[in-house]
């Protein structure tokens, strides 16, 4: 394998570094590392950025700072390539001109940690690591035990008790080793860490290891060759006037600052002019980013998380301080939204044929709320990320969801039902 060229610099003090084997966070400061490409080398080969033939994230290879690990027919090949559907209806409800969802529940553990798992097993495999661990709210891990079990490698994952059970049964059947903790996730957190350190495993912590953002980013690659496909009067194309607004939910804060990251790096490489809103959607009840956005803090005050949305349930989000500048340098915005908002999000979308996750349907609920707020016009594109499959979490569905009536099997039944 032919590994490809690239530094880390600090996201806190900016140091430089190399790229050694083993590297998580800055030794200065602990602050997230920024992995940097040899953005002058892309830009002069900037045909040769997309493998065509490629369909899910690796087809964007040459903007990766992996090496291709094959495992070629498997579902590790499939993370990413998700669909754009435009919601009509849910538009029209808003008074919008148009809005798009992009469904990251059609990755092949359903939901969006596929990219950073796959980037991160690529990683893994490169550097000869045997086990990699991560601590997870259930999505990461599914994501990880999913890709180790495809390329036949061992995981180990350390999940809060509570998660939902169907997040929980992922990990199981993936053959992963699945350790619950009797705690949060950040507690599965700081263990994970020093199991790791300990046993000499491969941590994939989210914000913890660079390579997550990595694959995060691919995402944002995906919209920017959707919206180079769309037809030129079309609002979202990237020659129409009012820039693209895309919902996505924050949690650790990881997702929306590999999107940032994946747009900076579409400038760097000089295929893009400009870059999207970049809308961070927390819950009410674990909203540390949008507290210290509001404040107009740098830093990012821990709270004690309390949502329905299990996968932003997070009491000191890992990658805040990039989750943050994702959102002010954007000119987008922070929104937080209530669990009752969250579930009506899950129906709404769900009249419009897509099954959210709590956490997926965030994205939506703030959308309705900046439209309440006038942070978003009629005339502006919107895409949400839909992060997670509503089949994760069947429980909470439920509860957004009408009960069904149930009866005698006869015609006259029927009848009595339909006349009430
Ligand atoms: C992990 C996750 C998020 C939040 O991503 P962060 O990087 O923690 O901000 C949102 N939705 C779903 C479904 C997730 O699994
Ligand atoms: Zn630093």
């Amino acid at each position: 394998m032919n590994s490809p060229r690239f530094t880390y610099r600090c996201s806190l003090c900016q140091r430089a570094s190399e790229a050694a084997e083993l590297t998580y966070t800055c030794p200065a400061d602990g602050g997230n590392l920024d992995v940097l490409l040899d953005y002058e080398g892309l830009r002069r080969q900037n045909q040769a950025l997309i493998l065509p033939e490629e369909r899910g994230l690796w087809r964007y290879l040459p903007l990766l700072p992996v090496a291709d690990p094959g495992g070629h027919e498997t579902p590790f090949r499939e993370a990413g390539g998700t669909p754009v559907y435009q919601l009509h209806a849910l538009a029209a409800g808003l008074g919008l001109r148009a809005l798009w969802l992009k469904d990251e529940s059609r990755n092949p553990s359903a939901s969006f940690k596929d990219r950073a798992s796959a980037v991160v097993m690529a990683r893994a495999a490169e550097i000869g690591a045997e086990v990699v661990v991560t601590a997870s709210t259930g999505n990461a891990g599914a994501a990880l035990a999913g890709m180790a079990a495809a390329l036949g490698r061992k995981a180990v994952i350390f999940a809060p008790r509570a998660a939902p059970p169907a997040k929980i049964a992922q990990l199981l059947i993936f053959g992963a080793q699945v350790i619950l903790v009797e705690g949060s996730y950040d507690d599965a957190f700081d263990l994970t860490i020093q199991a790791a350190h300990e046993f000499g495993w491969y941590c994939r912590n989210t914000g913890y290891n660079p390579f997550t953002a990595e694959g995060k980013k691919t995402a944002a690659f995906e919209i920017w060759e959707w919206q180079s496909r769309q037809p030129p009067r079309s609002p979202a194309s990237l020659q129409a006037g009012a820039p693209l607004s895309i919902f996505i939910p924050v949690g650790d804060g990881n997702i929306i600052a590999g999107i940032h990251k994946g747009f900076k790096d579409l400038l760097a490489v000089g295929v893009i002019e400009r870059l999207p809103r970049l809308f961070g959607v927390q819950a009410e009840g674990s909203a540390a980013v949008a507290n210290a956005f509001f404040s107009q803090a740098d830093r990012i005050q821990p709270v004690t998380a309390h949502t329905i949305a299990d996968s932003i349930s997070v009491d000191l989000p890992r990658d805040g301080v990039r989750a943050l500048r994702a959102v002010r340098e954007t000119g987008g915005c922070c929104l937080t939204v209530s669990d009752a908002e969250i579930l009506r999000a899950i129906a709404s979308l769900g009249r419009v044929g897509v099954l959210a996750e709590p956490a997926g349907a965030a994205a939506c609920a703030g959308l309705v709320k900046a439209v309440e707020q006038g942070l978003i016009t009629p005339e502006e594109p919107v895409l949400l990320l839909n992060t997670g499959s509503g089949l994760k979490d069947v429980r909470a569905v439920l509860q957004a969801a009408p009960e069904a009536p149930v009866i005698e099997p006869t015609l006259e039944e029927v009848q009595r039902l339909l006349r009430q």
